[in-house]
């Protein structure tokens, strides 16, 4: 990491605890700044990784043509307009054309894309579109569903809202069976 460029995110996080009425030399706030810049910057590491590579390296052929589904996801994220967490499950599900990928790509192709500033849709688009674009399969769907400690924590929507948000594409688009299926599958067995 960038020795200045760490200070300077320091400097910042230290500026905005005075902002916020601190006392930023109390021993309880001294590694504070620190802890932070470290914290963001790990949370937003997916930036540094490119998603086409990841699942570049784990594409396999295989003749196979039915809905592959991956369930209840672990997503976390940061809101854009507040930097703070947006958490839920993902639900991914594709249709091979011919090639098929490693599930657990699946999993990092959506944290690369969960680890940087981001709203819920685009996050949900972003991981669709690269499936269709690297996949090359019959269709993609994407559904996520989170909470936003951003409504949540300040009392902007109801307790417990979950928004939901979905992507689908070719097959899950075209076909009303197929997105009824996926939707199903998502639902099935949900406590
Ligand atoms: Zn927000």
């Amino acid at each position: 990491m960038n020795e200045d460029a760490d200070s300077i995110a320091e400097e910042h996080i230290r500026a905005l605890l005075r902002y916020l009425g601190e006392d930023d030399t109390r021993e309880g706030l001294v590694k504070t700044p620190e802890r932070v810049a470290r914290s963001l910057k790990y949370l937003t590491k997916g930036y540094a990784e490119d998603p086409k590579e990841i699942l570049g390296g784990a594409l396999f052929v295989e003749d196979y043509q039915e809905m592959i589904l991956l369930r209840d996801l672990d997503v976390f994220s940061l809101c854009e307009h507040h930097l703070l967490p947006f958490f839920g499950r993902a639900h991914i599900a594709y249709i091979p054309k011919r090639r098929i990928v490693g599930v657990s790509k699946l999993a990092r192709l959506v944290e690369v894309y969960a680890r940087r500033v981001q709203v819920q849709e685009r996050l949900t688009t972003q991981v669709a579109t690269t499936l269709m674009e690297e996949l090359d399969p019959l269709g993609v769907g994407v559904v996520l569903k989170a909470e936003h400690l951003c409504m949540r924590m300040r009392g902007i929507e109801k307790q417990n809202s979950v928004m939901v948000t979905s992507a689908m594409l070719g097959a899950f688009r075209t076909h009303h069976e197929t997105r009824q299926e996926f939707m199903t599958l998502i639902n099935g067995g949900e406590g």
